[in-house]
């Protein structure tokens, strides 16, 4: 889901864009392309792995002649990397290029449409679809025929657009995905992030969802949907390039956390459609669905965590047994697979050694795999029978935050579909499901305003020795995260601990002043959680939870609250985990850590 560069101007384009896509490398990518205008027809060069075969293959943009161009790095979605699927791409004859960022939700039925109209089409990817689209309704004017597809595309979008009947112009629109405009003397540009133009001009514009841009060599338009122009006043960035990489933001870290709900939108928005859940990629016929015996849910890490949370929601909702496991042990405790039974495999690189090492053990005894994965080709991707992608894009931080929001959501969406098909929900139920889950991006968005509290309220915690994570069911899974979050940034030791099995060994850990955070979002286990949070209190310990809002009961137990808004009980761990990221990410700032790369620690695990 990446970068986007474009130039229109007096220098030649190409070098241009190879400069401004390099600043956006940061984002992550698997293939890299442009387009340029070359005074006759748009020549186009585009190719899989880093930028540096794109220099090479037109040393360093000098080979593409022209002052108007388009370019982009992809993060593949819909399609492995591979040449092919790289952008641009092109209407057949060629006169129309488009680069993209984002995903087009219904791009099957309008790829349908357009193959029966005659369209013939060269990738995987989604994005091919609005070249043809575009050559469909361009009878001589863009404008035009940019609205159109404007009006039937479904999902998230930065479009750069080449017409070579129009090469002094360059289009640009955007909806729910980055996309700015900057000038300068030597001419306009378009990027997805403010570093790609910062070293030719500091000018920039910022596009609103589904305005439209024409940039010339010498100035901007601005357009609505509706073709009536719109004044913009530039806005004069004064960040220095690795603030401006981190959007403003002063971790990687914090600018995934402030992703969520976008992350969580659209992972979530292709698969819900008229009130069903729809897995286009799953892959599983009903058949299979209603047989299936046993799930093995197998990661590592915080991927692990989201399959304790699955336990509970697949278990409580579809009525599935699930058992989870980690990766390292799975593959190495002989487990017993029928053949009904399946084996999902979570990972956010779908590189982690372990998990891949289990997909292959889970393959040699005869079980079918499913991956959940966020990087499109990776090995989990290709391996697996069937994958479930999480549209997460790119995470930098080591420290997951945005891919493990990504991953409930798919597994949520997993245990509803399994629910429906072996008739375990009605479709009122169903239906109050998908309401409570579209509710989540706002929600999680309404939570990130707790930031200034828990970022004052970790800062008392800076110098704590030991921390404890207390939850019963999936307040268990959330106090794992939790923990995890906390130790691998901030170094500050932290356990959690079922709520209950506390008092079997634990409890002797608790000190005065020892910090207890407890999670209670599962109504039916309040009063439980309560007595153990009397007795760490009544052994000196300082309490913080983290409740659903309207638990005030809470207020009599606990030192510190904060409350989360009312969601399904199955979907809670999307909110409560909000808090307990931030507070992890506000003690290692306290303390000076290196939040995005902490001491030991590999982003993707590809070692066993
Ligand atoms: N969905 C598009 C693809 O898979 C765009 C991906 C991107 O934003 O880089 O090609």
């Amino acid at each position: 889901m990446c970068g986007i560069v474009g130039y229109i101007g007096t220098r030649q384009a190409a070098p241009v864009i190879l400069d401004g896509l390099e600043k956006l490398e940061y984002r992550g990518y698997d293939s890299a392309g442009m387009a340029v205008y070359n005074g006759t027809s748009i020549e186009m060069v585009k190719a899989m792995g880093r930028l540096k075969v794109l220099f090479e293959l037109t040393h360093g943009g000098e080979t593409l002649p022209g002052t108007a161009g388009i370019g982009h790095t992809r993060w593949a979605t819909h399609g492995q990397p591979s040449d092919l699927n790289s952008h641009p791409h092109m209407n057949t004859e060629g006169t129309i290029s488009v680069v993209h960022n984002g995903i087009i939700e219904n791009y099957i039925a309008l790829k349908n449409k357009l193959l029966k109209k005659g369209y013939k089409f060269l990738s995987e990817t989604d994005t091919e679809v609005i070249a043809h689209l575009l050559d469909y309704y361009y009878k001589g004017n863009p404008m035009e025929a940019i609205i159109k597809v404007m009006h039937r595309v479904e999902g998230s979008y930065a479009f750069g657009i080449l017409f070579s009947e129009f090469p002094d112009r360059i289009f640009a629109v955007r909806k729910s995905s980055p996309l700015i405009v900057g000038q300068s003397k030597e001419g306009c540009f378009i990027a997805s992030d403010v570093p790609a133009i910062l070293k030719y001009t500091r000018q920039v514009c910022f596009i609103e969802d589904q305005e439209i841009v024409c940039l010339r060599r010498d100035g901007l338009k601005f357009y609505s949907v509706d073709e009536e122009e719109i004044e913009k006043e530039p806005v004069t960035i004064e960040w220095d390039t690795n603030a401006a990489e981190k959007g403003g933001y002063e971790h990687f870290m914090l600018k995934e956390i402030y992703e969520q709900p976008k992350t969580v939108f659209d992972t979530l928005n292709p698969r819900i459609r008229n009130n069903e859940v729809v897995i286009e990629e799953l892959g599983m016929t009903d058949e299979e669905i209603r047989n299936l015996g046993k799930i093995f849910i197998v990661a590592c890490g915080s991927a692990y965590h989201t399959g304790v949370t699955a336990k509970y929601v697949f278990e409580g909702m579809a009525r599935i047994p699930v058992e989870v496991d980690i990766a390292s042990e799975f593959r190495y405790r002989d487990p017993i697979i029928d053949e009904n039974d399946w084996v999902i495999v979570i990972s956010q690189s779908g590189e982690t050694a372990d998990t891949l090492a289990a997909l292959r053990e889970a393959h040699k005894r005869g079980s079918k795999v499913l991956g959940i994965v966020n990087v499109v080709g990776s090995s989990i991707a290709r391996e697996a029978d069937n994958v479930m992608y999480t549209w997460a894009g790119p995470e930098i931080s080591v420290a997951t935050t945005k891919a493990y929001s990504a991953q409930l959501i798919a597994l949520y969406l997993l245990a509803l579909k399994f629910a429906w098909v072996r008739g375990e929900l009605s479709a009122d139920e169903l239906k109050a499901y998908i309401k409570d889950l579209r509710r989540l991006p706002d929600q999680i968005e309404l939570l990130l305003g707790c930031k200034g509290r828990i970022q004052k309220f970790a800062n008392r915690y800076i110098a704590a020795k030991d921390i404890f994570f207390i939850g019963r069911g999936i307040d268990y899974a959330i106090s794992l995260e939790g923990s995890l979050k906390l130790k691998e940034i901030s170094y500050v030791h932290s356990e959690a601990y079922a709520a209950g099995e506390l008092k079997h060994g634990t409890i002797s850990l608790i000190e005065e002043g020892t910090l207890v955070a407890s999670v209670l979002t599962q109504e039916s286990l309040y009063q439980k959680t309560i007595s153990n949070i009397v007795e760490v209190k009544s052994r000196g310990a300082f309490v913080i939870a983290v409740t659903n809002e309207g638990n005030t009961e809470i207020e009599k137990a606990a030192d510190y609250v904060v409350y989360i808004p009312q969601t399904n009980r199955y979907f809670t761990n999307s909110l409560a985990i909000i808090p307990l990221q931030l507070f992890g990410y506000y003690v290692a700032v306290g303390k000076g850590c290196d939040v995005d790369k902490p001491r030991n620690l590999a982003k993707s695990v590809t070692v066993e």
